[in-house]
């Protein structure tokens, strides 16, 4: 049975290419193919290639191919194609919206938000390719000068996880192309068909045969093992869960690759006494509910004051309790499905775990009866220290808060965690701002705002959320090297 409810749903899906996009060609997966589902009924939306380990060489080698031709290939030109691209998704915008949320299942509002998100990418980083620059300096003893130079890193391999389907991608993909570096691609298999409308996109602005490299596969272990451990790679650049990034980081020693890690986060939001309540409210309905829930960004705990907690809590809960939940084609849904049954299951349990030691639900605490993978909105108040969802990501739309008594209780809750990649920090105060800010062990920080994605900025974790940048002028360094020639004059 399949799920396609309209014919521009049909539509959307069968424009997809279904093949892997290896050398400019595309082609069927030696093992089969792969079934991709719709998460708002757990039915069939249709199947892609699923590729073998020989498939997955064979994507290498046409990376390492094209390498010598693209590193040398006008900057210029490379931005240009990424300028075209970025044309072409921002014109197909709601199509390519709808195709998303029949993959992943965020409302289409907030498919498109990642379509305008994800094309971003595109135009910045076509912005960036024609700025790679060297230095020359006189050495210090006057005798020689030092040349600096910058080189695309060579055949890079991109592996996507299913929360952004597309944003992931160009976030990676856009500073390679810029730079000058081929590669192999393999997003998530729950979400693989935003990644290959983006490659045909990107084949149909021109970008050369071999630049880019497309892999589908239902064994990632089994067919990414081999590319890790190929010489001829140069570099891996991985978004997905610390877990999966530790063993990726194990593999990848044995050729000492380039390495990107955008892992797993858990993120604090602190509201303070002196907070706009209601703006950070609002703040706190973005920074949480974005995506469903399903966001490295996403808000995981909210540290609020004593004196506004139960406050901030009920008018929380009065927000999320009036979502409207349901797939995400429909008119006015604000709340998506969850991924998968597993994912749902994991939030339940985290719900129940907190509510077990003393927690108590404001609004919703259940996993929704019938087809699908939806889950209440919920608010959790007086969240004890030892739930476990204050420890770990929660990747749902669930709220949990906890009251603090003083700025250094609110500090160290904040940062008792293993995770680094985001806070958010509410307060009209700016010395408490500039003081909090400072000392909280984080990669980024959203200042009485609770979105920080954007394409001009350096995106990215410390701790055990990983490390390098995405977006921004460091977003591009991560994919060149740096060559210094000592000049004899
Ligand atoms: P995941 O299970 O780690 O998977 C991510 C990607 O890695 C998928 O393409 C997956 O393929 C692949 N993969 C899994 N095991 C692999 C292996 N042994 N070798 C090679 N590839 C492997 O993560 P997810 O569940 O898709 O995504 C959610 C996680 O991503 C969350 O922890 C979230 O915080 C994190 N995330 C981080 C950022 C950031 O910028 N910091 C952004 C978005 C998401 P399969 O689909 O075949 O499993």
């Amino acid at each position: 049975m399949s799920t396609i409810t309209t014919p521009e749903e049909q539509r959307v899906v069968d424009q997809v290419p279904k093949q892997l996009y290896i050398g400019g060609e595309w082609r069927d997966g030696a093992k089969g193919s792969l079934s991709v589902e719709d998460p708002a009924t757990g039915e069939p939306l249709c199947e892609v290639a699923d590729a073998s380990t020989d498939d997955a060489v064979a994507a290498l080698d046409a990376a390492v191919g094209a390498a010598p031709e693209w590193a040398q290939h006008p900057p210029r030109e490379r931005g240009e194609i990424l300028r075209r691209a970025f044309e072409a998704i921002t014109q197909r915008a709601d199509e390519l919206a709808l195709l998303m949320t029949l993959e992943m299942g965020k409302p289409v509002t907030e498919s498109k938000a990642e379509i305008t998100y994800g094309a971003e990418f595109f135009r910045w980083f076509s912005e960036q390719a024609v700025r790679i620059d060297g230095r020359y300096a006189v050495a210090p003893n006057g005798q020689g000068r030092l040349l600096t130079m910058k080189q695309p890193v060579g055949p890079c391999l991109l592996i996507t996880p299913w929360n952004f389907p597309l944003a992931m991608g160009t976030r990676k993909i856009g500073p390679a192309v810029a730079a000058g570096c081929t590669m192999v691609v393999k997003p998530a298999q729950q979400t693989p068909l935003s990644m290959l409308m983006l490659a045909k996109i990107l084949e149909d602005v021109g970008l050369p045969k071999g630049v880019l490299n497309l892999i589908t596969a239902s064994s990632s272990s089994e067919t990414m093992a081999p590319l890790i451990s190929d010489s001829r790679l140069r570099k891996l650049s991985f978004t997905g869960s610390t877990e999966v990034g530790r063993k990726l980081m194990e593999q990848a020693s044995q050729n000492l690759l380039r390495l990107s890690m955008e892992l797993g986060g858990n993120a604090p939001f602190i509201v303070f006494d002196d907070a706009d309540v209601d703006a950070a409210v609002q703040g706190a309905l973005i920074a949480k509910m974005r995506n469903v829930g399903e966001a490295c960004t996403a808000a995981n705990r909210f540290h609020v004051a004593g004196g506004v907690a139960d406050q901030f809590a009920e008018k929380l809960a009065d927000k999320l309790g009036a979502m409207k939940v349901g797939r995400g084609t429909e008119d006015g849904v604000e709340v998506g499905p969850l991924i998968d049954a597993s994912q749902r299951s994991k939030v339940s349990e985290l719900v129940e775990d907190a509510i077990g030691r003393g927690a108590k639900a404001v609004v919703g605490g259940h996993a929704r009866d019938g087809a699908g993978y939806f889950y209440d909105p919920t608010v959790l108040a007086d969240v004890p220290e030892d739930a476990r969802l204050l420890k770990e990501e929660i990747f749902g739309p669930v709220a949990p808060v906890k009251s603090f008594d003083d700025e250094e209780e609110a500090i160290a809750a904040a940062n008792d965690t293993e995770y680094g990649l985001v806070a958010y920090v509410y307060t009209s105060n700016l010395k408490r701002a500039l003081r909090v800010v400072e000392r909280l062990e984080t990669g980024m920080v959203g200042l009485n705002q609770g979105l920080v994605s954007n394409a001009a900025a350096p995106f990215g974790g410390i701790k055990q959320s990983g490390f390098g940048r995405e977006g921004g002028p460091e977003g591009i360094e991560e994919y060149l090297e740096t060559k210094y020639v000592a000049v004899n004059l």
